[in-house]
């Protein structure tokens, strides 16, 4: 107890000394305020896609090609927009916590707006490629997969995917081979414990969605019963 206010004062003290900026508009932040303040956050271009009853860009994107039960991104991405400005801090400033917090936002969205924490079993981020994921010290994807498991009051596993060494250049490959080459990236690691489990696979942004479609490929050739997609981003 007595520790905790100690720490809270000395906070307190680093705050007046050190304020910490909004990562949007620089404005201090509250004391019930983290990474973004509440104006920038009400701003956030959401795309409000787990409210609509229409096929998503998303799901327009893999249709086709492998079977997906939802695809929902939680913002708009494009270039020097808000949201690319969270990703890249995200990414590339060490601010693993903003993507919990970003998966705890979404999470409270789709907790009461599409009931999702009926619709999962287990929570599954988009793996780094091992020599990213040391160099980084940690996964985005699993820190937005944390936030959005606090909510739904669903597990998420950094143990069932894992991304193969192996990098191959993709440049001057024919499309198949480079299909075969991005589909021979994944494996499953314990096949049991997805065996008909309804996954929801995260990753940060979606684009082509290559990637996550060659998880989903490797996670539906193991067994597991369904896979939905969640990423942060969206290009639209
Ligand atoms: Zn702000």
């Amino acid at each position: 107890m007595i520790g905790k206010l100690i720490k809270r004062s000395f906070d307190d003290l680093l705050n007046l000394f050190y304020p910490n900026p909004c990562l949007l508009c620089d404005r201090v932040l509250q004391e019930q305020e983290e990474f973004v303040c509440t104006h920038c956050r009400l701003d956030l271009p959401e795309t409000g896609q787990h409210r609509g009853m229409a096929p998503t860009t998303g799901e327009n994107k893999f249709a086709g090609k492998v079977p997906v039960t939802f695809v929902y991104s939680y913002l708009y991405f494009a270039k020097g927009s808000r949201t690319q400005r969270l990703i890249h801090q995200l990414k590339y400033r060490n601010k693993k916590e903003l993507g919990s917090l970003l998966g705890r936002w979404y999470g409270h969205q789709l907790r009461t707006e599409c009931e999702l924490q009926h619709q999962i079993d287990l929570i599954v981020g988009v793996p780094l490629h091992p020599a990213r994921h040391r160099q980084r010290g940690y996964n985005q994807s699993d820190w937005f997969a944390r936030g959005l498991s606090e909510v739904l009051e669903i597990p998420w596993s950094d143990r069932v995917l894992a991304r193969n060494h192996f990098t191959v250049s993709q440049t001057g490959k024919d499309r198949l081979n480079r299909w075969r080459n991005v589909s021979s990236v994944f494996s499953v690691m314990q096949a049991d414990f997805i065996e008909n489990k309804r996954i929801l696979l995260v990753d940060d942004v979606l684009t082509t969605g290559a990637t996550l479609e060659a998880c989903t490929t490797a996670l539906l050739a193991s067994n597991c019963r369904s896979v939905g997609i969640i990423t942060i981003a969206a290009t639209r």
